[in-house]
């Protein structure tokens, strides 16, 4: 089937044209001009963004990919979670369409998407062990189907991608900060500066990370009081240290969700990182090595659809329609959605 997808959940207008695994077209209409002055995503200025150009990313997709709207099967959004006024633009089109073209709708979770997308991109069998590393996720998963997702431990506080964007501002690079730091990085030493490597000690697979930006702001602010400022070598080393503790906690981290995922004795015992952070060469090559020092298969999206994008939700929706998953027109948007209803709410697991 022939499935089109939407996504206005954050910072990203997309619309993408899937035929089963095959991406007939995928649009992102980034928003990061929009943005940069104020240092962060600003919700109305996002919502508004989404409702000038989702038609426009869905006629972009539809033209690309050589399909007209009445050879689509079904409509597939996200519907969260995330910001409520893109995701509402996003639904309210789909709903549109959907009833217009007499085609089933779908809705989809946002993280799903990110978490089926070594499905789409490497064929993986379920069960798989995912880590979905995001500018606002943080969390281990075994992926058993599309809406059958189990948390082995996740973030207690801050995003590693929040981090790295913090990280960014702090030091006045640009944002997103993953792909700045990344870059300083490159040219510093990782141990020069000595950043904690917070949670290790605790058992299980949660994770911390607020804990590397006071680090960072206390070593900039002690090098700002003794040199009246940063040279481009501190600011390098300080990328280095601070991306090598975030690499190191996630890689035991993820040691021991791949103990715990081994001890079912998957079939196909496969590993996949996913999220924009996973885009990160030195955390990928870590858990690289892990997965094959262990006989795990290891994959990672290419960036294009690690980072926000519609052929995610598109691939995601066709599950979830051949699975007969299909929503009707009470389909709501939903500003927070966890992926394992089991899972203990977020908020209030840290302090
Ligand atoms: P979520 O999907 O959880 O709602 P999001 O949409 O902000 O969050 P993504 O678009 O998946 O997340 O990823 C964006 C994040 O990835 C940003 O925080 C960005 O800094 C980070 N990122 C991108 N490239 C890199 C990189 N090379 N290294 C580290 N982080 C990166
Ligand atoms: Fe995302």
């Amino acid at each position: 089937p022939i499935i089109l997808g939407l996504e206005s959940s954050c910072d990203d207008t997309a619309a993408a044209v899937l035929r089963g695994r095959e991406i007939l077209s995928s649009v992102v209409m980034g928003q990061t001009e929009l943005h940069a002055a104020f240092g962060g995503v600003v919700p109305e200025i996002a919502a508004r963004a989404h409702a000038e150009k989702l038609d426009l990313a869905v006629e972009e997709a539809l033209s690309q990919a050589g399909v007209t709207l009445r050879e689509v099967d079904a409509v597939a959004v996200t519907a969260g979670p995330g910001l409520i006024g893109g995701v509402l633009s996003g639904v309210m089109l789909a709903k549109g369409l959907a009833a217009g073209l007499g085609k089933p709708l779908i809705g989809v979770n946002h993280l799903a998407g990110h978490a089926l997308t070594p499905r789409l991109t490497d064929g993986l069998a379920y069960p798989y062990l995912m880590l979905l590393v995001s500018g606002g996720h943080c969390q281990f998963l075994t992926v058993r189907g599309p809406q059958d997702f189990t948390r082995l431990g996740g973030t207690i506080d801050d995003a590693p991608g929040e981090a790295f964007d913090k990280t960014a501002r702090l030091l006045g690079l640009p944002q997103p900060g993953g792909p700045s730091v990344e870059a300083e990085a490159k040219s510093g030493d990782e141990r020069r500066f000595r950043f904690p490597r917070p949670l290790l000690d605790r058992e299980g697979c949660d994770l911390s990370f607020s804990g590397l930006k006071t680090a960072l702001l206390r070593m900039r602010d002690a090098l700002v009081a003794e040199q009246g400022g940063l040279h481009a070598q501190d600011r390098a080393d300080l990328c280095a240290g601070f991306q090598a503790a975030v690499r190191d906690v996630l890689a035991e981290k993820t040691r021991r969700a791949l103990a715990l995922y081994l001890d079912e004795a998957p079939a196909e015992p496969a590993f996949a990182i996913a999220g924009g952070v996973a885009a990160n060469g030195a955390i990928r090559a870590a858990l690289e090595t892990l997965c094959a020092e262990r006989g795990v298969r290891f994959t990672a999206p290419p960036l294009r659809l690690c980072t926000d994008n519609a052929a995610m939700i598109a691939y995601a929706g066709g599950e979830l329609f051949a699975a007969g998953e299909t929503a009707d027109m009470t389909l709501a948007a939903r500003p927070r959605w966890p992926l394992d209803r089991n899972a203990a709410p977020l908020i209030g697991s840290g302090k």
